[in-house]
């Protein structure tokens, strides 16, 4: 299989250059050239390895041998997971299926794709004929850094820096990145927000040239490579719900995804598109609702107000992914693309073709939750079902409230839970109209009480020794990657 761009299909590259590179040279996207097909098999015993390698490997296969790509897999998910089920369905009620991504070492669904993707990136600099070392560059408002850390550390040939706003992430955060243990990590805080992280990472990109002793990369949701182990989870949580008898034999269910960068309901539509039996994508979005209005009327409108919210990993107005399925609902048309890209770029705003419009309606169906909303789902959650969700997932369960109210569709929807509530102690707290305190600490211990035991690799952060209390200015990104650059052997 070939990755063709976006914005130019005769950009072409194998699936090792699409995750060497990430992007492409002219700023689009890598998306395969065809998407192949796969129905559910319920002859072997459920195992998450084997469902791994048979949705990814067609994606990869022309270009890593079978042994290789088996060997990445169980490296990613052998024995990172809490769960043997790596990715386990917990039934709410017969209607309403919570597909917990959450089990793995940061407790953030953002693990399933950075387990596997140092692998498949030092995998395929291999066989792209990279010969230096790789240094990963990831600035992270929050949970993509740690996810990263866990997935690179003592990864041979790989170096990871992590930058994060010095005020902008969460004490539980902060200490999960600063306890990151490894030999070729480091984090840093910058002064400022997430988009001065952003604009130093990008001026280190910009500056540093192919001739240096490392490669430098990202390990953001735009690569091929984070998208594509995502596709397996929805795969693995359908054959869950048949072998526990929820659903029949192909039988088709509704998926509802929190959505910020649209990469994990992208992931969702791959699956649909390959065969699973998925009925309508349910896109659920917080205050920060441009994808829910661009679902409605055709318009994507980022000249909106934008809000930091309970769910923060999805405040976010403009989604990086929506570009491969504006790609894909046009008939791989570039021109269209490139059309809606440049408007985007220059008035924030583009509208789609009615044509594309049906296509995208025809699949998906957005709704959106306030923060009252996600606040009220937590609660009534937890005291329907004694279930503790996080407040991303409750913006999921509000999004399927409303679209079964809307439609009358009742059928078995898959709700997919991005977060253990234990990172989000003080918003679920409050939901539940339980005290709040100032020490996290505390707050987590005050969950434990009512959401049972917190996972350890999120209880352990407070006794851990802290490694990183590297501040930085702005201005001191370049020479501080520079710095580490020369340390490498
Ligand atoms: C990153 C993240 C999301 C958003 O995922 P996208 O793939 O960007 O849509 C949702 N919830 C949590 C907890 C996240 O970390």
């Amino acid at each position: 299989m070939n990755y063709i761009g976006t914005l130019n299909t005769d950009l072409q590259t194998t699936s090792c250059g699409a995750i060497v590179q990430g992007l492409c040279a002219d700023g689009g996207l890598f998306v395969p050239d065809r998407i192949p097909s796969l129905r559910p098999s319920y002859d072997a015993p459920y195992d998450y390895l084997s469902l791994a390698y048979d949705v990814i490997s067609p994606y990869l296969a022309t270009d890593l041998a079978p042994d290789e790509l088996r060997h990445c897999l169980s490296v990613a998910y052998g024995n990172t997971f809490r769960q043997a089920a790596v990715t386990p369905v917990h039934t709410l009620s017969a209607d309403t299926q919570i597909l917990e991504l959450f089990h793995g070492p940061s407790a953030a669904f953002k693990d399933v794709a950075l387990q596997l993707l140092p692998q498949l990136m030092t995998a395929s600099a291999r066989q792209y004929g990279v010969d230096r070392d790789i240094l990963i560059l990831v600035a992270t408002s929050g949970d993509t850094g740690k996810a990263a850390l866990c997935g690179f550390a003592d990864r041979p040939g790989t170096h990871i820096c992590v930058f994060y706003p010095q005020d902008g992430v969460s004490t539980v955060q902060r200490l999960q990145m600063e306890t990151q243990a490894g030999d070729n990590v480091h984090v840093a805080a910058v002064a400022g927000n997430f988009d001065d992280c952003q604009r130093a990472v990008k001026q280190v990109f910009a500056a540093r040239g192919e001739s240096d002793k490392v490669m430098l990369s990202s390990a953001n949701s735009i690569n091929w490579g984070r998208l594509v182990p995502q596709i397996t989870y929805y795969y693995a949580a359908y054959r869950q719900l048949v072998d526990s008898g929820r659903i029949g034999r192909d039988e088709a269910v509704n998926v509802v995804v929190p959505t910020g960068n649209f990469g994990n309901i992208l992931a969702a539509y791959y699956a649909k598109r390959m065969g699973l039996p998925i009925a309508k994508l349910i896109c659920a979005s917080n205050s920060n609702n441009v994808l829910t209005e661009f679902i409605d009327t055709g318009c994507y409108n980022a000249n909106r107000a934008f809000y930091n919210t309970a769910s923060p990993s999805m405040d976010i107005l403009v989604s990086s992914n929506l570009e491969r399925f504006l790609f894909h609902i046009s008939g791989n048309d570039p021109e269209i693309v490139k059309h809606c890209m440049a408007a985007l770029s220059t008035d924030r705003q583009y509208r789609i073709t009615d044509d594309m419009c049906a296509r995208m309606r025809e699949m998906i169906w957005g709704g959106y939750a306030s923060e009252d909303d996600t606040a009220r789902a937590i609660r009534e959650t937890h005291q329907a079902y004694g279930y503790c969700s996080d407040p991303h997932t409750a913006v999921g369960i509000h999004a399927l409230k409303q679209y079964r109210t809307q439609t009358g569709d009742n059928r078995t929807a898959i709700v997919a839970s991005t977060a253990s509530p234990f990172k989000f102690c003080s918003s679920v707290l409050s939901a539940l109209g339980l005290p709040v305190s100032e020490d996290e600490r505390h707050n987590m211990d005050t969950l434990a009480g009512v959401a049972g035991r917190a996972p350890s690799v999120l209880s352990d952060v407070w006794d851990q020794p802290r490694r990183f209390d590297t501040r930085l200015h702005y201005d001191d990104v370049p020479a501080y990657v520079g710095r580490i650059v020369s340390d490498i052997k």
